[in-house]
């Protein structure tokens, strides 16, 4: 086997997205599967379990959103371009509670990102042990980059994707890639068309890792709040299970086609209505995130429409309501590279028996 560099440039995206990304509008609210872990032993008919499922469910509306959200306050904002350092006085580790940088220095030598780097985040958590952080990256941010954006994760430096025996990864703007993902070689054009086999990709594991952002940002005196929320980003099963059956949602759109911001945000309700106490809210250049912090106040009304205007800035072009007991099916990633060096590119398909 030949790997080898393959200079190009990431602007060339001639990509194909058999991706699920799902443009229904906040008004077609899916009926929610059935998540996993109730079928088993069950012997009750399957309308009983379905209601027994909607009683756990929260309650989610569509409300105005200029009343709605006029009960929020921001009360936490950081602009993502700006690179800091949080958290340096707090020496434990705020995830896991277990390894403190005093007594184990050698289990924090990463720099620890607060908000994942996709979103050109420059923000770190000073209170992240390397193993929380090896995990988040691992479990939740991988997935994440497959469900977001496949071209990006595949150009993205030092970002190393690994697929059984096959792998690419990106430095300094050469791309090293397997042969095994090339799918069909066009010499006179020094491209080569990719293929990626995308795993089945769960939107918990998706809301876990924009949850992971948030609580990156939250304020540390206050744990006790989100320390379920932390035991689900650990991937506890039992409050993998909870939040499916809760079927909580996370909003995801395109507010602004010229915003260059990267930034997140944390709201809180000020008000003495039921609401949901926090919900977190992500901008990355035109796209917008946002999810409600769960397991506080899961009896609330939570409004499946996003804050629009007093929030965004402007109005929003799509939205849609992605619910955790949802799957995307596995599929293909399809795209092509075109290698901006002759000289690398040659070798390449030479030496990886391209050539015809
Ligand atoms: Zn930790």
């Amino acid at each position: 086997m030949e790997t080898l560099r393959f200079g190009t440039r990431p602007r060339l995206g001639c990509a194909t997205f058999p991706f699920c990304h799902s443009f229904a509008s906040a008004n077609s609210v899916p009926v929610p599967n059935v998540p996993f872990g109730t079928q088993g032993r069950e012997t009750s008919s399957p309308l009983v379990r379905y209601a027994k499922l909607l009683k756990n469910m929260i309650k989610i509306e569509e409300i105005s959103p200029p009343s709605y959200y006029s009960h929020y306050n921001k009360i936490t904002y950081f602009n993502l371009n700006e690179k800091r350092t949080l958290w340096k006085t707090f020496t434990k580790c705020f995830y896991c509670q277990k390894n403190n940088r005093i007594s184990n220095p050698s289990l924090f030598k990463q720099n620890a990102h607060a908000v994942s780097s996709y979103f050109n985040s420059n923000l770190y958590n000073y209170d992240e042990c390397d193993e929380c952080n090896k995990l988040f990256a691992n479990k939740l941010e991988t997935k994440f980059s497959l469900f977001f954006d496949p071209i990006k994760s595949f150009l993205f430096q030092n970002h190393k994707f690994k697929q059984q025996e096959n792998f690419y990864y990106n430095k300094n703007g050469d791309v090293i890639i397997h042969p095994n993902f090339i799918k069909s070689i066009d010499q006179k054009n020094r491209i080569a068309h990719i293929t990626i086999k995308r795993p089945a990709i769960s939107i918990l594991d998706i809301y876990c890792c924009l949850l992971k952002m948030g609580l990156s940002v939250f304020n540390r005196i206050q744990r006790k709040e989100v320390s379920k929320s932390l035991n689900l980003i650990a991937l506890d099963f039992n409050y993998q299970n909870k939040l499916r059956h809760l079927n909580h949602f996370f909003l995801y759109g395109i507010y602004n086609e010229n915003s260059t911001e990267d930034s997140i945000a944390i709201y809180k309700n000020t008000s003495k209505l039921n609401l949901p106490k926090y919900f977190i809210f992500i901008k990355h250049h035109r796209f917008y995130f946002q999810l409600f912090i769960p397991f506080i106040n899961d009896d609330a009304t939570f409004n499946i429409l996003p804050p629009m205007t007093r929030i965004i800035g402007s109005e929003t072009n799509f939205n849609s309501a992605n619910f955790v007991s949802n799957f995307i099916e596995k599929g293909e990633i399809n795209l092509a590279l075109k290698a901006t060096d002759k000289e690398k590119f040659e070798n390449y398909i030479i030496k990886n028996n391209f050539k015809k």
